[in-house]
């Protein structure tokens, strides 16, 4: 069910049956010279629209502008500042909660969102109760990066092995080759340069990593591959979706296990 594609009395239907909400969050930067700008967004709002379609929940519109300071070297790329983010996050979940909604399940594209992300659940927290908001304990967030799930990078390393690297990598840039075949380029691409991924400055981001990867090989991905990964996000990420609200609500754990930890 997707929130923009509904109607207000839709969603007061909903909240009586669930204070739950799916919420994809991306980023809009350079993936390499071959991969779409859009990536970590266009990744999330899948497999959000995924889980929302095996679980029945509400799945709110991407949040497609993350935190990406060091990728603002690169022309294209769009960032929010922490703080930023922060505010907009605030903004969103207490207007949320003012209608009654209490779980907020992120599903992220982005590994530069994680902190800023996890800053603005405490602030939420902070927000809602010491404003003595309704049912403010109650209130729950959570954020899972498709890409991490146990089953997903499981599949990563069989595929690409070291050559996946941690910046515009194969197995996103083959989630958005199936996702939009005609769309990512396909290019030889020059030799991998240095291991070091400390991340500072966009201009320090761009003199190591001149073309925008970060020890990645991206013309290992194919559309094949990309449903694999697909399909195994979106299973990883049903079970923890129903796991949480199941655990927010007070009944028992979903019958159905969590991945097993990664493999390494
Ligand atoms: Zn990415």
């Amino acid at each position: 069910m997707l929130l923009q594609l509904s109607t207000w009395p839709d969603i007061e239907q909903y909240l009586k049956t669930s204070q739950a909400i799916v919420i994809p969050i991306g980023s809009t930067e350079q993936h390499g010279p071959t991969g779409l700008i859009g990536t970590d967004a266009l990744c999330a709002e899948a497999v959000a629209r995924g889980v929302g379609a095996a679980t029945g929940a509400l799945v709110a519109p991407v949040l497609a502008v993350g935190m990406a300071q060091h990728h603002m070297e690169f022309p294209g790329s769009l960032s929010l500042r922490p703080t930023t983010l922060i505010a907009v996050i605030e903004d969103l979940l207490v207007g949320l909660h003012r209608t009654g909604f209490r779980q907020f399940f992120f599903v992220n594209g982005h590994g530069g969102n994680v902190a800023t992300l996890k800053a603005a659940f405490a602030q939420v927290y902070w927000t809602l109760t010491t404003q003595g908001r309704p049912a403010a304990d109650q209130v729950r967030c959570q954020v899972q990066n498709w890409w991490a799930q146990p089953r997903v990078y499981q599949l990563t390393r069989e595929l690409y092995g070291d050559r996946e690297g941690v910046h515009a990598t194969p197995t996103e840039i083959a989630l958005t080759r199936y996702l939009y075949p005609d769309r990512v380029k396909m290019a030889t691409l020059a030799p991998l340069g240095t291991t070091d991924y400390a991340i500072y400055t966009a201009a320090d981001f761009r003199r190591r990593f001149p073309d925008g990867r970060m020890g990645s090989d991206p013309t290992l991905a194919t559309g094949e591959q990309g449903q694999q990964f697909y399909e195994r996000a979106v299973e990883s990420l049903t079970a923890r979706y129903r796991a949480f609200i199941q655990d927010a609500t007070g009944r028992p754990p979903d019958s159905e296990p969590l991945a097993p930890p990664s493999p390494g």
